[in-house]
């Protein structure tokens, strides 16, 4: 486990290496995403047992999670650096560096690995950020999880990433999902991804709004400041919480770029006021059950 400088989270966990690839990268098709770049580069290099060669072939890496869980309860405690997460429990980010629903993780491994170390009396004690690109899989572990006779645990929480209009179908995976918190991540947003108050009323209680930044294969994408405002209203709508990541390196505002220190648009001091949003799901936070 490591600290991140991921804003919505206190710290990143891999229980798997490598990626079935998303629309941000085909394998075998021109450079990967950051995260593949990094394991192809780096860890791969370093740490050949845990990472393959090749940012496709994906591995297991069990005992990561059982380590995690075991780092200090920070329920009440202030953080220095993210003070929206002031009081809340440790948020944990599953797999930040490929997606832990790829085809070659096995629903047992996930069992063991993910669902039994947050229910352990060291796991209980933290929130563990799910996220992937592949919420059809996901559904299928629910079911499978409901075969053996097991529930979703209230602390593990599910989400899935839409970069624009073409992966806004995700949605549909997510809602079949029995998870108590389900989020949206929509980030690198690389095009208005057109989201009504009908199509998320009920299906997520946190929507994660960012724009690219200059860290991937395709180095910033304009990300206009217009579709963040939409999210955040259509968040207050709909009464979940809002949390806008980042800027990305290319952010506009009525057609004309917006120039930032940060070059991932990710200081907050920078933006305009009313786009200052990084709010958590809390207890106090309800939404209406569509199942
Ligand atoms: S799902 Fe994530 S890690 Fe996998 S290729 Fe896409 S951006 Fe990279």
């Amino acid at each position: 486990m490591k600290n991140t400088n991921i804003q919505w989270s206190d710290d990143s966990v891999n229980p798997t290496s490598g990626c079935d690839g998303c629309e941000l990268w085909t394998p075998g098709v021109g450079g990967p995403c950051y995260a593949g770049n990094f394991h192809e580069t780096r860890l791969s290099k370093t740490l050949p047992l845990l990472y393959a060669p090749a940012f496709d072939e994906v591995r297991l890496i069990p005992g990561r999670m059982a380590k995690a869980a075991r780092c200090m309860d920070l329920a009440g405690r202030n953080r220095a650096t993210k003070p929206w997460l002031n009081g809340l429990r440790r948020k944990i980010f599953v797999g930040d560096m490929g997606d832990i629903f790829s085809a070659d993780v096995t629903f047992e491994f996930l069992k063991t690995e993910v669902i039994d170390v947050a229910n352990n009396p060291h796991g209980s004690r933290h929130d563990w950020l799910l996220l992937t690109k592949q919420p059809g899989q996901a559904v299928h572990f629910a079911a499978w999880l409901v075969s053996q006779g097991l529930a979703w645990p209230d602390n593990v929480w599910i989400g899935t990433s839409i970069t624009g209009r073409a992966s806004a179908g995700r949605i549909k995976h997510l809602i079949k999902i029995p998870a108590k918190h389900r989020y949206l991540s929509i980030e690198p947003l690389i095009e208005d991804p057109g989201l009504e108050v009908d199509q998320l009323m009920g299906v997520v209680d946190w929507l994660i709004i960012g724009g690219e930044s200059d860290q991937g294969p395709h180095y910033g994408r304009e990300f206009k400041l217009e579709w963040a405002r939409a999210l955040i209203n259509v968040a207050s709508k709909i009464n979940v919480a809002a949390f806008v990541k980042q800027l990305g390196s290319n952010p506009t505002m009525r057609r004309r770029p917006l120039s930032l220190a940060d070059r991932h648009g990710g200081d907050w001091n920078e933006w305009p006021a009313d786009l200052r949003v990084r709010q958590l799901p809390t207890e106090i936070v309800t939404r209406e059950i569509v199942t």
